[in-house]
């Protein structure tokens, strides 16, 4: 495929709503003529949020449904398709926001294969690449394009990686995929770096981060000539920007991406499609599976219910075909339900480990010592059927958490202490891994520090890693019964680089919340100038639904029942475990009869009210939330205004009735001080 020819016709996304208007009727205008073109077209725009509902079926009716030209919306259902249009142009930022598949599906769906704009979101055109349509940024290529003729495909690999070059040469990851089934892929190493040779690395290795280390060994080295899978045989070393594809242990997904990927191997991939290794892949169904349980304003059933039972659906029928165990969820208590980054820690992920999920928050495995990251369905639904994925080789940012934590001080509070710092705010961490460090660590237990390495994404980073310890062995012989054994180079190398540091004094770091908007709007309790109310207290999801965060909640429940300290009557107190096996623990300790006791209502594992898709939302602008949360942008558990904070300030919070950290409660239980 050495030179690309679009016959198809070129749609200008017009300021002008006419301009739009003329095209969709049929008539072909210059460039001159559309300009100005719109900038910061949005992923929301391409793709409005109830489009990610459907997944393969008339998603090619949908693209540019939410764009807004000049005022208004030009686009029909299903008028790109019907114009005929292969390429689209628009301005600065296309694909602004862009970690929306569902938008670039439906644009090849319609049928658009290029995409010219002055400049792309990152992600958007990343994703691009993975599903094969082409991307420019030379508008200089149109009239050329409107006159018929082919163009140069280095036209669309200028500046690429050879990896991403490649991909792009074989029309997207799908298409890399099949050359490589035929035999006829390259895959390009980055240029420097050895090969092992028989599992030993060839030449000296340069010092390395630990998250180095594991993309160096888990690096795929033979493009699978002749079939799949590939063999991974590990590089003796890597640097931040190699593009590698690597070896994955675990690809999970959960039932709102699993369609979408299952939707693109259909339209991609002829059957029949061989999964590699099924039984390291999972599914998970948590983020809509409290849906059923969702309090609609008007007492009806959620809008969405439907959605999510036919999502849930199409996820169980699509696994059992491919043999993937899914994690229903759902409150059955089934051991080993849950939420899948919950579920993950507890029962699959060790040591050195590359774990992909359908889902930003899947660092949260960082926190045994493996390398887990975010991927999008295309790359998922190509590492169903290769066992491996691409990345870009991330730099790190070394936090070191330096003396001790105060008493009663938790992981979430150095989370927030971490986004009040300039150095941390800046977007400086954009895509990097947060490698954590220090003396505090050894306080930490494992569901700590997942707490940590879960929250990476409020940084801008795409992973956060723990280095095993004794720690680790401990948590996942409790967990799962087994013994780990740490090799000996599980760590970061004493010389390693890193992109930056930042050096934290734990002892500066006090119970910390949250305000509404942002989880960077982090202020230590004792300063809020002011008495919040609240109305609803949330310990629960993903960030605050481990076992060892509802150990926290009951410690304060259990001071206030001894206390006589009585939850307010217009306080609701919701304990939501991550996981079945945290419900059966915390029933074992008798914690769960204390929740009841107090007035709490524990809620099965599910991602719920953290997004807004079960109890514990709120229903009124007026209502003020507290929660063990990870995020509280506006509209996402409600239309309420959210405070973000520990398990024990949230609880704390909630029998004072407004927010307060654990000790202010113990000083004065009435709020009398
Ligand atoms: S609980 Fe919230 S943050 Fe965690 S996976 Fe679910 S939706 Fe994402």
């Amino acid at each position: 495929m050495d030179d690309v020819k679009l016959p198809g016709r070129v749609l200008f996304l017009s300021e002008d709503p006419a301009m739009v208007q003329r095209q969709i009727h049929g008539e072909n205008i210059s460039l001159q003529a559309a300009l100005p073109l719109r900038n910061g077209v949005s992923v929301d725009e391409i793709a409005p949020t109830w489009v990610c509902y459907y997944f393969g079926e008339r998603l090619e009716d949908f693209p540019y449904l939410g764009l807004v030209c000049g005022g208004s919306f030009p686009f029909a259902e299903g008028a790109v398709v019907r114009g005929g249009f292969q390429v689209v142009v628009s301005g600065e930022r296309h694909g602004s926001h862009g970690f929306r598949e569902a938008a670039l599906f439906a644009e090849f769906a319609a049928g658009i294969r290029l995409v010219v704009a002055r400049s792309f979101d990152p992600v958007y055109r990343q994703h691009c690449h993975a599903l094969g349509l082409l991307t420019s940024t030379d508008l200089g290529i149109l009239e050329a394009l409107q006159r018929g003729e082919p163009l140069p495909m280095e036209c669309f690999t200028r500046g690429e990686d050879p990896l991403t070059t490649e991909i792009i040469r074989n029309g997207g990851l799908f298409g890399y995929t099949l050359a490589r089934t035929a035999g006829t892929a390259i895959l390009p190493l980055p240029p420097g770096r050895e090969d092992r040779d028989g599992g030993a690395p060839r030449g000296r290795p340069h010092a390395m981060t630990l998250a180095e280390k594991i993309l160096a060994r888990a690096a795929v080295t033979d493009p699978g000539l002749g079939g799949l899978p590939a063999q991974a045989r590990g590089l003796a070393s890597v640097a931040p920007g190699d593009s590698l594809l690597v070896r994955t242990d675990w690809r999970f997904s959960h039932e709102t991406v699993t369609n979408l990927a299952a939707a693109m191997l259909d339209m991609f991939l002829p059957d029949p499609v061989i999964f590699h290794a099924p039984e390291r892949i999972l599914a998970f169904r948590d983020h809509l599976t409290l849906a059923e349980r969702f309090p609609s304003p008007d007492g009806g059933k959620p809008s969405f219910l439907d959605t999510a039972r036919r999502l849930q659906a199409f996820q169980d029928a699509f696994c059992a075909s491919h043999g993937i165990r899914v994690h229903k969820g759902g409150g059955n208590g089934a051991p080993g339900e849950g939420i899948s980054h919950v579920i993950m820690a507890e029962r699959y992920v060790q040591p050195g480990q590359v774990v992909v999920g359908t889902d930003a928050h899947t660092c949260h495995s960082g926190a045994l010592g493996a390398l887990a990251f975010g991927a999008d369905a295309a790359d998922l639904a190509n590492a169903w059927v290769n066992g491996d994925v691409r990345i870009a080789v991330p730099p790190t940012w070394l936090v070191r958490l330096r003396g001790g934590l105060r008493p009663g001080v938790a992981a979430k509070d150095v989370v927030l202490h971490l986004l009040t710092l300039p150095a941390m705010r800046e977007g400086s961490l954009a895509g990097h891994i947060i490698e954590y460090q220090g003396e505090a660590l050894a306080s930490l237990r494992t569901d700590e520090r997942a707490t940590l390495t879960n929250m990476a994404p409020v940084f801008g980073a795409s992973s956060g890693i723990v280095a095993p310890d004794q720690e680790t062995v401990r948590f996942i012989q409790e967990r799962r019964g087994i013994r780990v054994e740490l090799e000996p180079w599980m760590h970061s190398d004493p010389d390693a680089a890193y992109a930056g540091v930042v050096e934290l004094d734990c002892a500066d770091v006090r119970p910390m919340v949250a305000a509404p908007g942002d989880p960077g709007n982090a202020l230590a309790v004792d300063r809020l100038d002011r008495d919040v109310p609240v109305d609803i207290a949330y310990v629960g999801s993903c960030n605050g639904g481990k076992r060892d965060d509802i150990e926290r909640a009951y410690e304060v429940v259990r001071w206030a029942l001894d206390h006589g300290v009585m939850l307010p009557l217009r306080v609701q107190l919701f304990i939501q475990v991550g996981s079945e096996d945290v419900r059966r623990h915390a029933q074992d300790q008798g914690w769960l009869d204390a929740f009841e006791e107090a007035g709490a209502r524990v809620i099965s594992p599910g991602c719920g009210a953290c997004i807004h898709a079960g109890p514990g939302v709120s229903t009124r602008p007026d209502q003020v939330t507290i929660g063990a949360f990870n995020r509280n942008f506006p509209g996402r558990s409600g239309p309420g205004s959210v405070w973000l904070a520990s398990p024990a300030t949230v609880v704390a919070s909630a029998f004072r009735g407004k927010i307060c950290g654990f000790e202010n409660l113990r000083a004065a239980p009435s709020g009398v001080s």
